[in-house]
């Protein structure tokens, strides 16, 4: 059973995510199990106020987020070793820092499944997820249900990181503390019901070790890949080695540190540093910096404008290639229902009025 919902907790505006169809659900979706027990840490849906409580005791902090995050910078550091150091490995650590980037947090976590700006076909959604989980920034709906939270209270009191609290902590402090309230049932439902109600979603939700499991898991493959690789062009075991060690350390484990940094500098840097176009209830900014290196999201005044939009370009140098991939995703037919920006739907819905009206 559910806790009765905070009356004193906003609800979601409508304006944060498109209308679609709840595929899937069913009213048993929060009703579940979960491994291990006491997973959840709360029933209560109230938010955090992060601004009463900074600082991390170590009774505060969260283990499971703070031991993962903590290994793998460190493992991390090895790229500085000659033994795991190619220059392969830096464009490989290069091209899939955007590629998990961008497809997964920025396409998939954000675009599709917080703001549903687009739909794909369903195996897409969660082929997209699942790489999005190879860069070990939490579950689907954790993922969304924290950002919603976000938008409804970005730079007030219980938003989760807002650099008003801090710019280390709206950087990655937060996540090193625990918040009982964001690990609750009703909060999940309050933030992210339509994500819940997705079965491979629930899954994830039941087993949250398996977003390790998934990660460990590509270790492996890009051990072998570099093994075989180098094994094809040289033909020495050792180098074959050396190389496989290299692509784990570049392809797994520094770009997982680049993802973290790209999707961390949108929560602190995007509210700090950069020029505002809209006056939106918040500080968000539109930094170029951020948007460079976080293909496109660093246009965080302009998302925040109009969080639906499938795009964030709202100027020609206001480069979007998040967007570009949806493009792309559309004209192979596998996204369809593009949110546009909000001054495109105005337009149009202007020029709609105008030609009935002029028809006699
Ligand atoms: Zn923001
Ligand atoms: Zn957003």
């Amino acid at each position: 059973m559910l806790a009765p919902q905070n009356p004193g907790v906003p609800k979601i505006p409508r304006s944060l995510f498109a209308a679609r169809p709840a595929v899937g659900h069913t009213t048993s979706a929060l009703n579940f199990d979960c491994y291990p027990k006491g997973y959840f840490m709360s029933s209560v849906a109230s938010v955090e106020k992060p601004s009463q409580s900074i600082g991390l005791h170590a009774h505060q902090l969260h283990w499971r987020y703070a031991l993962p995050i903590a290994a793998v910078h460190v493992l991390a550091c090895l790229a500085f070793l000659p033994l795991f150091f190619s220059w392969s490995g830096v464009v490989l650590a290069a091209l899939c820092t955007h590629l998990f980037g961008m497809l997964g947090i920025n396409l998939c976590y954000h675009r599709l499944l917080t703001h549903r700006s687009l739909t794909t076909p369903l195996w897409l959604e969660h082929v997209l997820a699942t790489i999005a989980l190879c860069s070990l920034e939490d579950t689907p709906v954790r993922w969304v249900a924290t950002h919603r939270l976000h938008h409804v209270h970005s730079d007030e009191t219980a938003d989760p990181h807002s650099p008003n609290d801090g710019l280390g902590w709206s950087h990655a402090g937060w996540l090193l503390r625990a918040a009982p309230s964001r690990r609750s049932l009703a909060f999940y439902d309050r933030y992210a019901r339509d994500v819940i109600a997705d079965s491979y979603y629930r899954w994830l939700e039941k087993r949250p070790f398996t977003v390790l499991y998934i990660y460990a898991a590509q270790i492996p493959v890009f051990g072998a890949c570099g093994w075989i690789v180098s094994w094809c062009v040289n033909g020495h075991t050792a180098a074959a080695t050396q190389l496989a060690l290299s692509w784990i350390v570049w392809g797994v484990f520094v770009r997982t540190v680049l993802v973290w940094h790209q999707t961390w500098s949108v929560n602190s840097l995007s509210h700090v540093f950069g020029y505002r176009t809209y006056e939106t209830k918040e500080n968000s900014r539109n930094n170029w910096l951020v948007a460079l290196i976080a293909a496109g999201e660093g246009w965080h005044n302009n998302h925040h404008h109009d969080p639906v939009s499938a795009s964030v370009q709202h100027r020609w140098w206001e480069f979007d290639p998040t967007y570009y991939c949806i493009c792309l995703l559309a004209k192979l037919g596998l996204a369809h229902d593009i949110v546009l920006p909000r001054h495109i739907r105005q337009a149009r819905t202007a020029a709609a009025t105008t030609s009935r009206e002029l028809v006699p």
